[in-house]
């Protein structure tokens, strides 16, 4: 059996089609939804990602502004540029683009973005409101995969689902969306004993470490639906996830390949939040136009 490959730039490419249309809408109503994207310092990756972002923010018609900041910014002006774009109305979504410079901390810089405009969704206000079962934005990653599964009519329900890697931006986002979709979740982290036993009898398995290729067939349940989110550049240039794709893809039910996989829909589920919040900031104006 070989794996159906979920091709992550094709449904990008649907979900952003689909969006265009509110994009439209919001402009009839005279609101250009903005995204505004931070960068601090000169990390290679983090530049190739923001381009990434903004490029795709305004081929679906919305603005976007990428302000590069120097590595050497202190924490109290990065503070204060959120601080403004949290007061400017023709912005409707902030991105602080991670890693930050050591000498920032990232917490302070997460909690300063207003609630209504955290579009990565990990201001503290909006992880209670996932965990609470009633997301507003949704990180973009998990929300990715959730759109993934449900283009391909995996339903999760009832479902055994395993996680591997716990971090607060893709692992546990990831297992709270599923739990809500009625899986049985497991997450597991470096401290895990024997992962095969958990990975084995996962039929959804989301892998989200940065360790190249930990995960090999063996590991992988006949049919399972492999979701591989990891990104890790090898010495010789290429790029590839955390899922031996090659082996993996000869036993699972579906897998997504890196790149091309979760990776677009990241940037798409950005967009959508984007799109959201515009919405959002619109219908604020007309409740208070009508009071
Ligand atoms: P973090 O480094 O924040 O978290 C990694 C997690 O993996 C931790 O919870 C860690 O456990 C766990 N872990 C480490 N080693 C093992 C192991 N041997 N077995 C089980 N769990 C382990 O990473 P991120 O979540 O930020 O990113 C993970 C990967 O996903 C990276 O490759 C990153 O580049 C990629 N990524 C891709 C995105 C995309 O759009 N495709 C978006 C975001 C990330 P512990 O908690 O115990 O330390």
């Amino acid at each position: 059996m070989s794996a159906k490959i979920i091709d992550g730039v094709a449904l990008s490419g649907k979900v952003r089609d689909a969006w265009r249309d509110r994009v439209r809408a919001l402009e009839a109503c005279g609101v250009r939804p903005a995204l505004a994207v931070l960068l601090v310092g000169a990390h290679s990756a983090s530049r190739v990602y923001v381009r990434n972002k903004t490029a795709a923010a305004r081929d679906l018609g919305m603005r976007s502004d990428l302000i590069e900041l120097a590595g050497s910014t202190s924490e109290r002006a990065l503070l204060d540029r959120i601080a403004a774009l949290n007061g400017d109305p023709a912005v409707h979504g902030i991105l602080v683009q991670l890693p930050l410079p050591k000498h920032i901390a990232v917490r302070s810089v997460i909690e300063a973005i207003a609630p209504e405009k955290d579009v990565d969704g990990f201001h503290p206000y909006n992880v209670g409101l996932l965990v609470a079962g009633h997301p507003r934005f949704a990180p973009c990653t998990p929300a990715g995969v959730m759109e993934m599964l449900e283009a391909e009519g995996v339903d999760p329900w009832a479902k055994r689902a395993v996680i591997v890697g716990a971090s607060n931006i893709v692992g546990k986002p990831m297992a709270l969306l599923l739990l809500q979709k009625g899986a049985t979740v497991t997450i597991c982290n470096s401290k895990t004993k024997d992962l095969g036993a958990h990975t084995s009898a996962a039929e959804i398995l989301v892998v989200a470490v940065g360790k190249p290729n930990m995960i090999t067939r063996d590991l992988v349940r006949p049919g399972a639906a492999v979701i591989d989110v990891g990104i890790n550049r090898l010495p010789d240039g290429t790029l590839c996830g955390d899922v031996e794709f090659r082996s993996v893809r000869e036993v699972a039910g579906w897998i997504t390949p890196v790149p091309g996989g979760v990776g677009p829909m990241t940037v798409t589920m950005l967009l959508v939040n984007t799109i959201r919040a515009a919405e959002d900031a619109l219908a604020r104006v007309a409740d208070v136009e009508r009071v």
